[in-house]
């Protein structure tokens, strides 16, 4: 007999900032049999979600669908467009962006990081400056993450794209929407973005294994000369294909099967209501964490994000061990401070497939591990993310 393992009933909050809560129709989706991903059949999926993540990114140009987490998406963004001792500008926004630095870094590129606090966003005005001083176009891309995952903070990349054509300067622009598509507003076309990374764990609510690039037409150009060494990240070999559905290696056909049930419902919802949604439930959640006198990591209100908030654990205090008993008492997952911040901060994830009362049981969760773990803190948190969602909600459908 198999041994008897204790299971919590109910279902586990996972209230990370990715991987996000797979709903139950898209688990569905993705629990369909294999099918030929020569045959006939596979050919109008792999269509469909090609066209509906052109939709998601706001764009038209191609995109790139890769089985790969999005780590994948990064090395591919930079070796399709650069070539060995190419200089890059990447802003220092957390733990993320000095992450995609470091894959920079291992390609033989040379990157300049423009340091920051990891309390705010990439400094468009500063990107400018060294764009401006840059007069031999030593630098070939710009390199932001939309929403650093680590901290909670957005990035004004239409700003960032405004600082590149005032300086004049010919840099490809590339920005890391891991934790923002699909879940924040966020425009290829329109902001003028050369490469967007993204991957399927967060806003598009699948399981991590998929990930995304989408390409203009002058990263497209860029391709053609870039010389780094790449065999598996190649654009060139899938976008001879794709045209028709197919791919040029094995697809993740059911992580695929996933994606157009996700996609459907997205656009079922409207992509404007998604990203509404996602601000509504960033501002309730800030109301309950200025209630209970904590401190957000984000400095800025505008760049405050509203997939995920990080809060700063009082002096003296453990957010390790916070969360540690927010899992043991009440099965929820909060995420964890990343390096420079790791047992100072906990994240609250609200992204993803979630909704007003999964959000009044996460901040509940919140408030009585707050009390158990002896946080000091002020009561009230959750009666004014209550007081907010009551007086702002909407009919559903709308
Ligand atoms: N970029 C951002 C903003 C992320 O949040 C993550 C993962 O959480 C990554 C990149 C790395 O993606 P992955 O862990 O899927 O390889």
């Amino acid at each position: 007999m198999l041994p008897l393992h204790s299971h919590p009933s109910g279902r586990h909050f996972l209230q990370i900032p990715g991987p996000t809560n797979v709903p139950d129709r898209v688990l569905r989706a993705i629990d369909n049999p294999t099918i030929d991903h020569r045959g006939p059949e596979f050919g109008e999926l792999g269509k469909a979600v090609l066209a509906g993540m052109k939709k998601v990114f706001q764009t038209e140009s191609d995109v790139i669908i890769y089985p790969a987490s999005g780590t994948g998406s990064w090395e591919a963004a930079l070796v399709n467009t650069m070539s060995p001792g190419d200089k890059v500008l990447m802003a220092e926004t957390g733990h993320f962006a000095t992450l995609w630095k470091k894959v920079a870094e291992r390609l033989k590129l040379r990157v300049e990081f423009q340091e920051g606090d990891w309390r705010h966003g990439a400094d468009a005005e500063q990107i400018g400056k060294r764009l401006a001083a840059d007069s031999g176009h030593e630098i070939k891309a710009v390199c932001v993450v939309h929403n650093e995952t680590a901290t909670g903070v957005v990035s004004d990349v239409a700003a960032v794209r405004k600082a590149i054509d005032d300086a004049n300067h010919p840099a490809l622009l590339m920005v890391d929407t891991i934790s923002s598509l699909a879940s924040i507003d966020y425009r290829h076309d329109e902001w003028g973005v050369d490469v967007t990374v993204a991957g399927s764990q967060k806003g598009l609510m699948l399981p991590a294994g998929l990930s995304f690039n989408a390409i203009s037409a002058k990263a497209l150009k860029a391709s053609e000369t870039a010389a780094l060494l790449r065999s598996y990240w190649d654009w060139k070999e899938m976008l001879a294909i794709n045209p028709s559905g197919y791919f040029p290696y094995t697809p993740a056909t059911n992580l695929l099967y996933g994606l157009y049930e996700a996609l459907q419902m997205l656009f079922a919802e409207g992509l404007e209501n998604v990203f509404a949604r996602h601000k509504r439930h960033g501002e309730a959640t800030r109301r309950a964490v200025q209630a209970w006198g904590l401190e957000i990591l984000c400095r800025k209100p505008e760049e405050y994000s509203p997939a995920l908030t990080a809060v700063m654990m009082p002096a003296g205090h453990s957010a390790d061990a916070f969360r540690k008993t927010v899992l043991t008492h009440f099965n929820m997952s909060l995420g964890q401070g990343l390096s420079k911040v790791s047992d100072k901060i906990f994240r609250i994830g609200h992204l993803g497939d979630f909704n007003d009362l999964t959000l009044c049981g996460t901040l509940s969760g919140v408030e009585m591990g707050l009390s158990k773990a002896g946080v000091p803190h002020k009561p009230g948190g959750v009666q004014a993310a209550l007081d907010y969602l009551s007086q702002t909600s909407k009919p559903y459908p709308a």
